[in-house]
């Protein structure tokens, strides 16, 4: 069923979305090569510290998992789309990096993910993480009253797909509010005008992950977390909190 939300309450999440914006740009202010996971999972915690927040991602337990999850973030480096935990691996030149972090604050939650190179980028690398934040908003700019879910899946869809890239089905956006992960489902393809209305306190989280050899195939590392393109190709993440109101979208984890 989904929820929406006063005002009041988008304004709450706005402030659990700010925390948000703030860990990712500490931890990509942090990551360097070098650098462990581990270590950009402690800058990120400190932020939630320091903000009195929560982190939704640390021990939670979906059904396809066999462990709580350890960190505060997820740490996906080149072949890993999402769900990376932040280990002791150490970054690399060239590495292609996303990380994904929430914050819940006054029992309300923010989601954002962004992608970025360390050291010196592949261009291919830089093309499919640019995709990736067009393709995200491209999302938000069809999250508009009057659409449906569709509408956005479409929009993210088409960006994706017309520069060739690949799009992992089975996992997207997600409305969010007091937990991360509420109704309703927003796929990253789909058909225009179709779908759930989208109304005025809609808050969703938009995601679009991009495979760059263009296939789709995925498969869950040993971990149990982490999903790895088949062909060892990278990927990229991007992800923002959006509110729908009749104002238009508003972006609630912009720092
Ligand atoms: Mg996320
Ligand atoms: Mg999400």
């Amino acid at each position: 069923m989904v929820q929406l939300k006063t005002d009041t309450s988008i304004e709450a999440m706005r402030k659990a979305g700010r925390v948000v914006a703030q860990l990712l740009t500490a931890a990509r202010e942090a990551a360097a090569v070098g650098v462990s996971l581990r270590e950009l999972d402690e800058v990120a915690h400190e932020v939630l510290r320091e903000a009195s927040a929560g982190s939704p991602f640390l021990n939670y337990r979906p059904h396809f998992a066999p462990t709580p999850f350890p960190g505060v973030i997820c740490a996906s480096v080149n072949d890993a789309i999402v769900h990376g935990i932040p280990n002791d691996l150490r970054l690399r030149d060239g590495d292609l990096v996303s990380i994904d972090a929430g914050a819940t604050l006054d029992g309300w939650c923010g989601d954002s993910a962004i992608s970025f190179i360390v050291g010196r980028p592949r261009p291919a690398d830089t093309r499919l993480v640019e995709t990736a934040f067009e393709a995200l908003e491209a999302g938000i700019a069809a999250a508009v009253v009057g659409n449906r879910i569709g509408d956005i899946a479409h929009a993210i869809g088409t960006v994706c797909r017309t520069a060739g890239y690949g799009i992992p089905d089975g996992f997207g956006g997600h409305g969010i509010g007091r937990s991360m992960h509420e109704d309703p489902g927003v796929p990253n393809e789909g058909r225009p005008g179709r779908g759930m209305p989208l109304r005025h306190g809609m808050v969703l989280a938009i995601e679009p992950m991009l495979i760059g050899s263009g296939r789709d195939e995925y498969h869950p590392d040993r971990d149990g977390w982490t999903l790895r393109t088949n062909d060892g190709s990278r990927a990229a993440h991007a992800e923002h909190t959006v509110a729908i109101t009749n104002d238009g979208p508003r972006i609630l984890t912009a720092l």
